[in-house]
């Protein structure tokens, strides 16, 4: 096996390829940091989705799911903070009129071509403002202030708007959680890096409610958890680390932040933040909603405030960082493959089946599989052109295994399962094979503690 140096290119040059990720609007010159995520792209985002709601949601008793509307009433943004707060600093190229985020000039590049670095032209950059990064919009037919709304940046708030719902109907108690998948929308100074920074996202969050002073031992054990979700799904461990921020860092009401970080091909950067936001946003809805969030436990006949511990991460940031980190091309310089290494339960097929002639009752064999290896994972079909060429076709597009139907299956009732990453075969009988397919495609166990104390 030779480990190959990957580039944002030979991804992007893949996903467009296989089918992963189109750009948005493509016939109209498309529409920039938007993609559409094509057959192979969707299962794939849904299946890393499905581990995270796995491992957050479904296998805790402690933890509930929510799925919010992305429009809110305003006050909610207002309550949260981020109508005043949620912007970045934005300086303008005053001879190119190019607008980039002040704190990221470095990686910032000037429209005008050749491409320069802001500043390192003629131009002079204006000094640095504020600038806010929520969509707005209007309910409804008329479009006066009074009507405006706001795309959420964040699917977080709909959780606190709802705790005291959640509290009702689930009958949770600290420390527990709501958690969300769904769609937000930054108005990013300067999108780009394919996936990485878009303006149309999804986000996979977890607000978890503690009593205030157990904060710090969930803070820890949130942020190994987290960090292990990745290695458990074959993040390669040398590009993972936790980084905690620096005082100046933090957002006011944090108490402490971290993030995850991997080394993508445009160096170390955060794939998920996991931070202890205190009493912050119940507080906040309390004062703003004049709504009591605060939550009374029976049993020691005491009424507090609870404390929020949140791992936030991003869907399309995580989807990303599983293909670069299983893309690999292996084999001499004149048979080299592509592969995609993914952890077989995040790949978007588990299994192709082809039949190794168009003729002979293989074709019809080969369906036979199709039906029964189809009612439990998700399969392809191909049967054009030569064996090797249909298995290069799966490596690339990350499907762990391989069955060929051959002659001898017609005798037998057996067949050839190969192997993506050992590209090793073996004979399996058909009686066997769903139970094969299915356990060699199953998901990690969960975490194995389910709270800081085990
Ligand atoms: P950054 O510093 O990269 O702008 P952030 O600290 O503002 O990110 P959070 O508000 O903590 O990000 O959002 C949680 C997660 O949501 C991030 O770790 C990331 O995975 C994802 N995310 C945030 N902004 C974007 C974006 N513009 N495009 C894609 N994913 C994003």
């Amino acid at each position: 096996m030779s480990n190959s140096v990957v580039t944002m290119d030979k991804i992007v040059n893949l996903c467009k390829r296989r089918g992963f990720v189109f750009q948005s609007s493509e016939i109209y010159g498309g529409l920039i940091s938007c993609y559409d995520y094509g057959p192979l792209g969707v299962e794939l985002k849904r299946n890393v989705k499905e581990a995270w709601w796995r491992d957050t949601v479904s296998s805790r008793a402690d933890i509930v799911g929510l799925d919010c509307s992305i429009l809110m009433h305003p006050k909610v943004w207002e309550a949260s903070g981020h109508l005043t707060n949620f912007s970045d600093p934005m300086v303008d190229c005053k001879l190119c009129k190019g607008r980039f985020r002040a704190d990221q000039l470095e990686q910032a590049r000037c429209p005008k071509k050749p491409s320069k670095r802001p500043g390192e032209c003629e131009g002079e950059l204006t000094e640095a403002r504020a600038f806010n990064l929520m969509f707005k919009t209007h309910m409804g037919p008329v479009e006066d202030t009074a009507a405006a709304v706001y795309l959420r940046p964040e699917t977080a708030q709909g959780i606190f708007v709802n705790f005291s719902n959640v509290v009702n109907t689930s009958r949770n108690k600290p420390p527990f959680g709501i958690a969300q998948i769904g769609k937000s929308f930054r108005n990013e100074i300067t999108p780009g890096n394919f996936l990485f920074r878009t303006r149309e996202f999804e986000q996979m969050e977890l607000e978890y409610f503690v009593k205030p002073g157990e904060d710090d031992a969930w803070y820890e054990y949130w942020q190994q958890r987290r960090l292990q979700w990745y290695l458990d799904y074959g993040i390669d461990p040398a590009k993972l680390t936790l980084r905690a921020h620096d005082e100046d860092e933090l957002a006011h009401y944090a108490k402490g932040c971290c993030d995850v970080e991997y080394e993508f091909p445009i160096g170390w950067q955060e794939l998920e933040g996991i931070a202890n936001r205190t009493d912050f946003d119940l507080k906040q809805h309390i004062e703003h909603s004049g709504k009591d969030l605060s939550f009374f436990d029976e049993q020691d006949k005491e009424r507090y405030v609870p404390y929020v511990i949140e791992p936030s991460a991003g869907a399309d940031r995580a989807t990303l960082a599983f293909l670069v980190d299983a893309y690999d091309e292996d084999g001499p310089e004149n048979d080299r493959r592509t592969v995609l290494r993914l952890h077989p339960s995040l790949a978007p097929i588990k299994v192709a089946v082809f039949p190794l002639m168009r003729k002979g009752g293989l074709p019809e064999k080969a369906q036979e599989l199709i039906a029964l290896l189809g009612s439990r994972v998700a399969v392809d079909y191909d049967q054009s052109g030569s064996i090797g060429r249909r298995y290069r076709r799966q490596d690339e597009a990350g499907t762990p295994l391989g069955v060929t139907v051959d002659y001898q299956t017609l005798e037998d009732e057996t067949v050839t399962l190969r192997d993506r990453d050992t590209m090793e075969q073996e004979r399996v009988a058909i009686s066997e094979l769903l139970d094969v397919v299915v356990e060699k495609t199953a998901p990690p166990p969960p975490y194995p503690k389910l709270s800081p104390g085990g």
